[in-house]
């Protein structure tokens, strides 16, 4: 039997919105001001501001200030219905969606159907990398990087094995995308303003940061003057910038890099290794190409029409990271702009089918502190300048005055001072082997008694 088959209707809706990231939440606020009814399905229950995760990652900011609830932020609205789940599959002749909530898999249907479900890092085949690599795509990859660059920088300060403390010090980004940059550019920052400041024993040139990248140059989609300087940037601060290579194996302890015009091979050894090499439409792009006939391009990313309709529906709309449209960036303005246009069409404010026109407001980028990279239109701007519109543009865009306020603070203390409020860690009470010990045990304590060796509280 159909899974679907196996689902309970429920109720129906005018429009199911699924997902709450920059494209759910556009389409929401829209039809939410306009009085239309909706349900908006999502899996997690706040709206990520994803360009500031690297923040969380680094302890400038903690998650609740760039994840507000997407409940509480749609609250004011009775025309809208937000419900926890994962929709799994879509009936297009029966104008429903199934979806799991509570351990449930239930039904509910639409007059019309807003897919918002983004993407996640793309490994190009080679999904073993996951398991080996740290990803910046949500709160748990942020919360998880930020525990191992604590992890790393604290068992550097201890041991006493100057080949582990090289490991723990040494940390590979694989792509120069702005993801790449901004972790490259605020790891060597942290070395440097941070840890060195605050562990007697670390030096910041103890601390190896080097940046991968398969194209010819930095942030390949801003190209130029801009991508120069990018480089430049990164290099002044410390961190080895690696172009027109791949990495073409990683395990445990480290990296094989392959430059292919030279056919050089090389391995590099660390601790640490951040992927952030492209992206993947996430699973539910997949089922609705599958249950439209919508083509996918590479990354499984949805080959939408100009309207945004998926395949053969007309009352089917994919935006945002899902999808993929005259070679638009993946980028907020994208999935937000397109949320927008398919909430007009819905509310009747343009016409149905009306292609989608970009506005194009510019484009930037964070290399460090004080340092950034912003274009709009045909000015160029570099260096402080253009790290204060990034900051400034980036707080407009942060949802609620309270963080705005919190992140403002943070900021200063961060990048005025020295601070990093959300460092925290406790080391994982794991026994320490027993030939690692300075104690031997005695020879006849019986084995119940011994007890692990903890070494933090
Ligand atoms: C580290 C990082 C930095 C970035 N920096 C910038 C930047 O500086 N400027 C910029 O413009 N862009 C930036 N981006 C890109 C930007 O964040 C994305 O383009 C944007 O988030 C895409 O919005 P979206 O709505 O398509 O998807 P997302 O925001 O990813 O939202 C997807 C949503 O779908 C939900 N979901 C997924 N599957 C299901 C399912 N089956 N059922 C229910 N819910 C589901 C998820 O929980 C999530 O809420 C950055 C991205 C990252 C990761």
């Amino acid at each position: 039997m159909d899974d679907a088959d196996t689902a309970t209707l429920v109720d129906r809706t005018d429009v199911v919105i699924v997902g709450s990231g920059f494209g759910a939440l556009a389409t929401a606020k829209k039809l939410a001001k306009a009085g239309t009814p909706f349900v908006l399905i999502s899996e997690t229950t706040e709206h990520l501001f994803q360009p500031l995760l690297y923040q969380v990652a680094t302890g400038v900011l903690s998650p609740g200030e760039i994840a507000p609830s997407v409940r509480a932020i749609l609250a004011g609205y009775p025309n809208a219905d937000v419900r926890l789940g994962r929709v799994v599959d879509v009936l297009p002749e029966e104008n429903t969606v199934v979806y799991e909530a509570g351990g449930q898999r239930l039904r509910l249907g639409y007059k019309y159907l807003v897919a918002a479900t983004g993407a996640r890092q793309a490994y190009f085949g080679r999904d073993e990398f996951a398991d080996l690599t740290y990803a910046l795509k949500t709160v748990e990859d942020a919360e998880k990087l930020r525990r191992q660059i604590v992890r790393c920088f604290e068992e550097a300060h201890v041991t006493t094995d100057a080949e582990r403390r090289k490991n723990l010090l040494s940390f590979i980004v694989v792509g120069a995308g702005p993801t790449g940059v901004e972790l490259a550019g605020q790891i060597k920052e942290l070395a440097q303003r941070y840890f060195a400041e605050n562990i007697g024993n670390i030096r910041a040139d103890d601390v190896t940061v080097t940046l991968v990248e398969g194209a010819d140059k930095v942030l390949p989609p801003f190209g130029g003057k801009l991508s120069e300087y990018s480089k430049e940037s990164l290099e002044k601060s410390g961190v080895d910038v690696v172009l027109g290579t791949m990495v073409t194996d990683i395990d445990e302890h480290g990296a094989t890099l392959t430059t292919p015009t030279t056919e050089e091979t090389r391995r590099l050894t660390a601790e640490t290794i951040i992927w952030s090499a492209g992206i993947q439409a996430n699973d539910f792009a997949d089922v609705l190409a599958e249950r439209t006939g919508c083509e996918t391009v590479r990354g499984g990313r949805l080959l939408v029409d100009p309207d945004f309709t998926v395949g053969r529906s007309d009352n089917i709309f994919a935006i945002g990271d899902m999808v993929t449209l005259d070679n638009l960036p993946a980028q907020s303005p994208f999935a937000m702009q397109g949320g927008r246009h398919v909430a007009k069409m819905i509310t009747g404010k343009v016409a149905m089918g009306t292609p989608f026109q970009y506005k194009d407001k510019g484009s930037m980028a964070i290399i460090n502190r004080f340092r950034a990279i912003t274009r709009v239109g045909k000015i160029e701007l570099t260096g402080f300048i253009a790290w204060v519109l990034w900051l400034a543009v980036h707080l407009v865009y942060l949802v609620g005055f309270r963080n705005r306020y919190i992140a403002v603070m943070s900021w200063c203390g961060s990048f005025l001072g020295h601070r990093r409020p959300h460092f925290y860690y406790a080391q994982d009470a794991v026994p320490v082997p027993a030939a690692e010990k300075e104690e031997p045990a005695a020879k006849d304590e019986p084995e119940s008694d011994k007890e692990p060796v903890r070494t933090s509280a």
